[in-house]
């Protein structure tokens, strides 16, 4: 392995989405000499930050047996050591099962909790059309606060012995240097690797309308398994919701190495919110009416649902579109080269631990990537924001620290302020 002037082992990462920063920041905690390209001018500018529901999941997906229960909960809590406080904790989540078109029935959801301990209310909730859902469920889930979780994650990257290098693309051509790399870039993943190294993948072009819906809907999360599958999530600690409906919501997909844009959506994709006059300038018709009335044949009240912003993200997910694991994947497909793809938010840390470990068997270095989990030390700004540093000492316990992450619905500023990420 490549070292640097002062001796340390020196791993590159590319991508400074929640999994390349996470990986860079458990690196650098090893002692590894580290550096990030990140081709936008700042952190979490693509799908970590814009593209997500941002649902932490406790163990379930979509609430069958298709999904992946095991590394969600095995991840939760190595996620909230790292990430608490970028999340809001315990709040209501109702999911309700469609009676036409669902893969899964009401009762193999039941099946499903049951098995993995999951717990849950059934309820009849006023959220959900009675007419259109067979089964309806709370549970308490938490979510990601996405106007917190960049600034969360610029203080991973607080260490003198990382190197962040934005505005800086980069290129297939680069790694002939040799250092020990890991591509983090999600859906732009095949771009650096050779063909017989790349996997395919399923890529999906989606609009994500956001804005507010009623006053009785602030805090809370509804979602349809599985047919149609629409959702409103909350956006942060904001009065708005995010709108997704798994049909009406893609605009593309294609299975291959690397996504088709559209030249139309070009311009908007990845590039975070846009307003529906925008929108309408760039002569994109947003999909915005048909996804709510959609929706809101299961959820009444999408019906009531503005439209202030939407956005546009590519998921990239296994080939096989059966295959609803969601998981990340970690693995070499070369000696100095390696893969780090994101599957859930909650698995970035698992991944970060896993990457130490591939790390280690070439660096040599002997460090337990368990013990490095809420380990965070310095702080630093690339954010613009000021941050305050938690030593470990100083940080409360991690039960301690789920309260802290929670915020009363009471607490919810209707107005608060949404229109910093949208200069
Ligand atoms: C619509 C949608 C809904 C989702 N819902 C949920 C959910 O509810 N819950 C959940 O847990 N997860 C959800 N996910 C998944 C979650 O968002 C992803 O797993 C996670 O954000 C992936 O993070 P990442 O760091 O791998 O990718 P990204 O955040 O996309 O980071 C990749 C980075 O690489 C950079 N990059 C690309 N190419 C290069 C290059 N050549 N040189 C330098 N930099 C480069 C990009 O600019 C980008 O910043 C959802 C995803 C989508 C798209």
């Amino acid at each position: 392995m490549k070292e640097s002037k002062n001796g340390r082992p020196v791993i590159r990462f590319i991508g400074a989405g929640i999994y390349g920063v996470t990986a860079a920041s458990f690196c650098a905690r090893a002692g590894y000499d580290v550096i990030i390209h990140e081709r936008r001018s700042f952190i979490a500018a693509e799908t970590t930050q814009f593209g997500p529901a941002y649902r932490i999941h406790k163990g379930d997906h979509f609430l069958d047996q298709h999904t992946n229960p095991e590394e969600f909960s095995r991840s939760f809590q190595s996620f909230f050591r790292e990430y608490g406080e970028a999340a809001a904790v315990g709040y209501p989540h109702t999911y309700g099962i469609a009676r036409e078109g669902s893969k899964t029935t009401p009762q193999q959801c039941l099946n499903f909790l049951d098995r993995h301990e999951i717990r849950y209310e059934r309820t009849n909730s006023r959220f959900l059309n009675p007419d259109n859902v067979a089964l309806m469920i709370k549970l308490e889930e938490s979510f990601i606060n996405p106007e917190i979780l960049p600034e969360v994650m610029s203080r991973k990257l607080g260490y003198p012995n990382i190197n962040l290098r934005l505005n800086s693309h980069f290129k297939k051509e680069d790694l002939a240097d040799g250092i020990d790399t890991f591509i983090a870039t999600y859906s732009m993943m095949n771009e650096l690797l050779e063909d017989d190294e790349a996997d395919d993948y399923l890529f999906k072009i989606q609009e994500n309308p956001i804005g507010p819906v009623d006053s009785s809907l602030i805090g809370n999360s509804v979602s349809v398994f599985d047919g149609d599958f629409p959702s409103l999530d909350p956006y942060g600690l904001t009065n708005k919701h995010r709108l997704a409906h798994v049909k009406k919501a893609v605009l593309a997909k294609n299975v291959g190495k690397m996504p088709i844009i559209p030249a139309h959506l070009r311009a908007v994709v990845n590039q975070g919110p846009f307003t529906p006059a925008q929108l309408r300038r760039l002569g994109i018709e947003s999909r915005f009416e048909e996804m709510r009335d959609a929706a809101a044949e299961y959820i009444p009240l999408a019906a009531k649902m503005s439209h202030e912003y939407s956005v546009f993200s590519i998921k990239s997910l296994p080939s096989d579109e059966r295959d609803l694991s969601r998981k990340s994947t970690v693995r070499r497909v070369s000696d100095n080269l390696g893969i780090l793809h994101g599957g859930k938010y909650q698995s970035a840390v698992l991944a970060a631990m896993e990457v130490v470990r591939l790390a280690n068997e070439r660096s040599g270095l002997k460090v337990d990537p368990e013990e490095l989990v809420g380990t965070e030390t310095r702080s630093r700004r690339w954010s613009g924001v000021s941050i305050p540093t938690m030593t470990p000492e100083a940080a409360p316990p991690i039960d301690e620290r789920y309260d802290t992450a929670k915020i009363r619905l009471d607490d919810l500023d209707p107005d608060r302020s949404f229109e910093r990420w949208f200069k």
